[in-house]
């Protein structure tokens, strides 16, 4: 069956207890599955499955006071804290789940908790064809070490190849990388579709004329040193910029979205939705 990514988040406090909030990238792709949007202040109950049970969920356009904050909408999937999917979630995340609750400063100050990259965890949101509600596959800091160990001799752009390789192209017959990179195509594939295959660097989609998609999901903190697989740290870039960021390594600006070259020269983005 054929399955598309909605969208994936980092397991953090709030998922644990009351509910994950939805990217704005991702809200369109989510009402498309759905087939409804929501108005502010509107809610719909959605079935939400994971290993094989079925969980009730609301998904909630949350209201706010559009006067006092300016912003755009605030999409969440709703539970409470002694619902059924939130104690299955703080089981599977038990590693989370540990370090929130050692956190205790943290927690009573209320504020965001950040792990480490390393020690993320992951829940991947799916939509499967044909199917209502949607589908959670948890990604857990267990099942990345694991496959991830194995990567650390590779040289970054090899690690990148492998990660968005087909499961049968046999680039990595010694290496198995299941889950990271069922998870990793599903993030860059989302994302390459977000930017409709154009570079976010220049804006070019190369190949298009050929009926072709060639297009690169770029890791900025190098995954081979991050492992970092979230939305936040991959660009959707063309073959050109990819070689040319790997052969000169420039530095990243999170803030002003730039890469500065080591000779000087500094390129911001085009296309940018999602950074
Ligand atoms: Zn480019
Ligand atoms: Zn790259």
């Amino acid at each position: 069956m054929a399955e598309k990514l909605i969208f994936e988040k980092i397991v953090d406090k709030s998922a644990l207890s009351d509910g994950i909030t939805i990217p704005l990238a991702y809200h369109e792709a989510l009402y498309a599955h759905l087939n409804r949007r929501l108005q502010r202040g509107e809610s719909m109950p959605v079935q939400l499955r994971m290993n094989g049970t079925v969980y009730t969920v609301q998904l909630k356009n949350q209201s706010f006071d559009a006067q006092k904050y300016n912003r755009s909408d605030i999409l969440q999937i709703r539970y409470s804290r002694k619902s059924p999917i939130a104690g299955t979630l703080r089981t599977v995340f038990s590693q989370t789940r540990e370090k929130v609750d050692l956190n205790t400063a943290a927690r009573m100050s209320g504020e965001r908790i950040i792990l480490p990259a390393k020690e993320q965890e992951y829940i991947m949101i799916y939509a499967a064809q044909g199917q209502p509600g949607l589908l959670l596959e948890p990604v857990t800091a267990g099942d990345l070490s694991q496959e991830m160990d194995q990567l650390h001799v590779l040289p970054e752009m090899m690690i990148e190849e492998m990660l968005s390789a087909d499961e049968n192209a046999g680039i990595d017959e010694k290496v198995r990388l299941t889950k990271v990179r069922r998870m990793n195509r599903a993030i860059g594939d989302a994302l390459k579709a977000l930017y409709g295959y154009r570079c976010q660097i220049c804006g070019a989609f190369i190949g298009e004329s050929y009926g072709a998609q060639v297009i690169r999901a770029h890791h900025i903190d190098y995954f081979s040193r991050s492992m970092n697989n979230d939305a936040s740290n991959i660009m959707i870039v063309c073959p050109n910029h990819h070689a040319v960021i790997h052969d000169r390594n420039p530095e990243f600006n999170v803030r002003n979205k730039t890469y500065r070259y080591p000779n000087g020269f500094v390129e911001g983005l085009v296309l940018n939705q999602h950074l």
